[in-house]
């Protein structure tokens, strides 16, 4: 048995005189807290696993349970509290990050509650006494550190930009954590305000695609598996690579990023180089090949699966311009990538299957094995 410093949380108790064993606490604790053994026809407890939920209390027909707190001291200090060292032991045995439903359950400051929005004359004198128009539109994104203008125009590139019509969204819950119905009234509500829902990790069901424009949709993170160097795709080409895996969200970098660089080749001919990022949105740069080299606008570039990250053959994108050097030892050739880069909503995050492949297949070895001769 492991020594385990995690104590329980909770005291599962049974009152003796009144248990009838009817087992029903058994098979309705979703923990299995309780065990009936047959041999010696009694119950026992495993108090570390239990949450508190009060199921079987409640379907206790005799009103034999009782859960109390787990009653363990620990020596009084300001900093270190019971239930930091708890958490503390549990992070440490588990090497995960401690969950919890309904949300927080620290005694921090909720703001929320304590919001007031006087909205009482805002223009001075007032335009209506009782309904006077104020806009709390908020914009979420990039913002560019100045502003360029030119003949009176902007200039400047505006990063993607989520617009809220009020400074409040829903946070993030899965349609299987709080029900399909729940999140479609969180999306409708959204969608009636002006705001954004946040689907969670658990996916996007089809009944929510007509709120599209009101969602945040959560890609899988760490906690599925994703991992940094995973290729991403979307439905028309190579999208970028994972860089970073956090417990809830994963970092991407396009393949326009100017750190970037894929191993390509050519599809008509398969001529093999490397496409860097320009750092432009919808531009990559080839500049390793030669001013003689095989290659024209409009050739198709796809991976290929050199370097090991991207599997091969998957479209990356299109030569629009390749303009020889003549003073310098390579041209310069411009392509625009296949995918969508900034206008994707769903993406795919690929699994490489790391087992080597057989040389010859089970399928062709058996076949030999069962082979029987026509003519002898
Ligand atoms: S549900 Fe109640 S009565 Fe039935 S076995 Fe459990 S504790 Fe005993
Ligand atoms: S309170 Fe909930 S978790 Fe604890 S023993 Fe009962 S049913 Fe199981």
């Amino acid at each position: 048995m492991t020594l385990s410093m995690n104590t329980p949380e909770f005291l599962v108790e049974r009152d003796l005189d009144r248990c009838i064993k009817c087992q029903v606490c058994v098979g309705q604790c979703a923990n299995e807290v309780h065990k009936y053994d047959k041999e010696t026809d009694s119950l026992s407890c495993d108090d570390l696993a239990c949450v508190g939920c009060h199921r079987c209390v409640t379907l206790c027909p005799t009103h034999a349970l009782t859960i109390k707190k787990f009653p363990l001291e620990f020596r009084e200090n300001a900093n270190w509290t019971a239930n930091t060292i708890n958490a503390i032991y549990k992070q440490a045995e588990s090497g995960g990050i401690l969950l919890t439903g309904m949300g927080n359950d620290k005694p921090y400051p909720i703001y929320w509650d304590h919001l007031l929005l006087n909205a009482s004359q805002v223009t001075n004198p007032s335009i209506d006494p009782l309904r006077e128009p104020m806009e709390v539109k908020t914009y979420l994104g990039r913002k560019p550190d100045k502003l360029d203008f030119s003949d009176g125009e902007l200039v400047t590139e505006i990063a993607p930009q989520v617009e809220l019509e009020l400074p409040i969204m829903f946070s993030a819950m899965s349609f299987g954590s709080i029900s399909l119905n729940a999140v479609k009234s969180l999306a409708a509500a959204a969608k009636e305000v002006g705001t954004m829902f946040n689907t969670g990790e658990g996916g996007l069901h089809q009944d929510l695609y007509s709120y599209g424009d009101n969602a945040i949709v959560q890609v899988a993170s760490g906690r599925f598996g994703v991992h940094p160097q995973q290729p991403v795709l979307d439905a028309n080409g190579v999208v970028g690579q994972v860089i970073r895996s956090l417990p809830f969200s994963s970092e991407i970098m396009l393949i326009t990023d100017p750190n970037h660089a894929i191993p390509v080749q050519v599809n008509r001919n398969g001529l093999l180089t490397i496409a860097v990022g320009s750092g432009q949105m919808n531009r990559l740069n080839l500049p390793f090949l030669p001013n003689n080299a095989d290659i024209r606008t409009g050739d198709l570039l796809i991976t290929s699966g050199l370097g090991g990250t991207f599997p091969q053959g998957y479209p990356v994108a299109v030569v629009d311009q390749f303009t020889p050097e003549p003073s310098k030892p390579f041209a310069s050739i411009t392509a625009t990538p296949k995918a969508m880069l900034d206008r994707n909503r769903e993406l795919l995050i690929v699994w490489s299957n790391t087992n080597p492949i057989p040389l010859t297949s089970e399928a062709t070895a058996n076949d030999k094995k069962t082979e029987t001769p026509t003519h002898e």
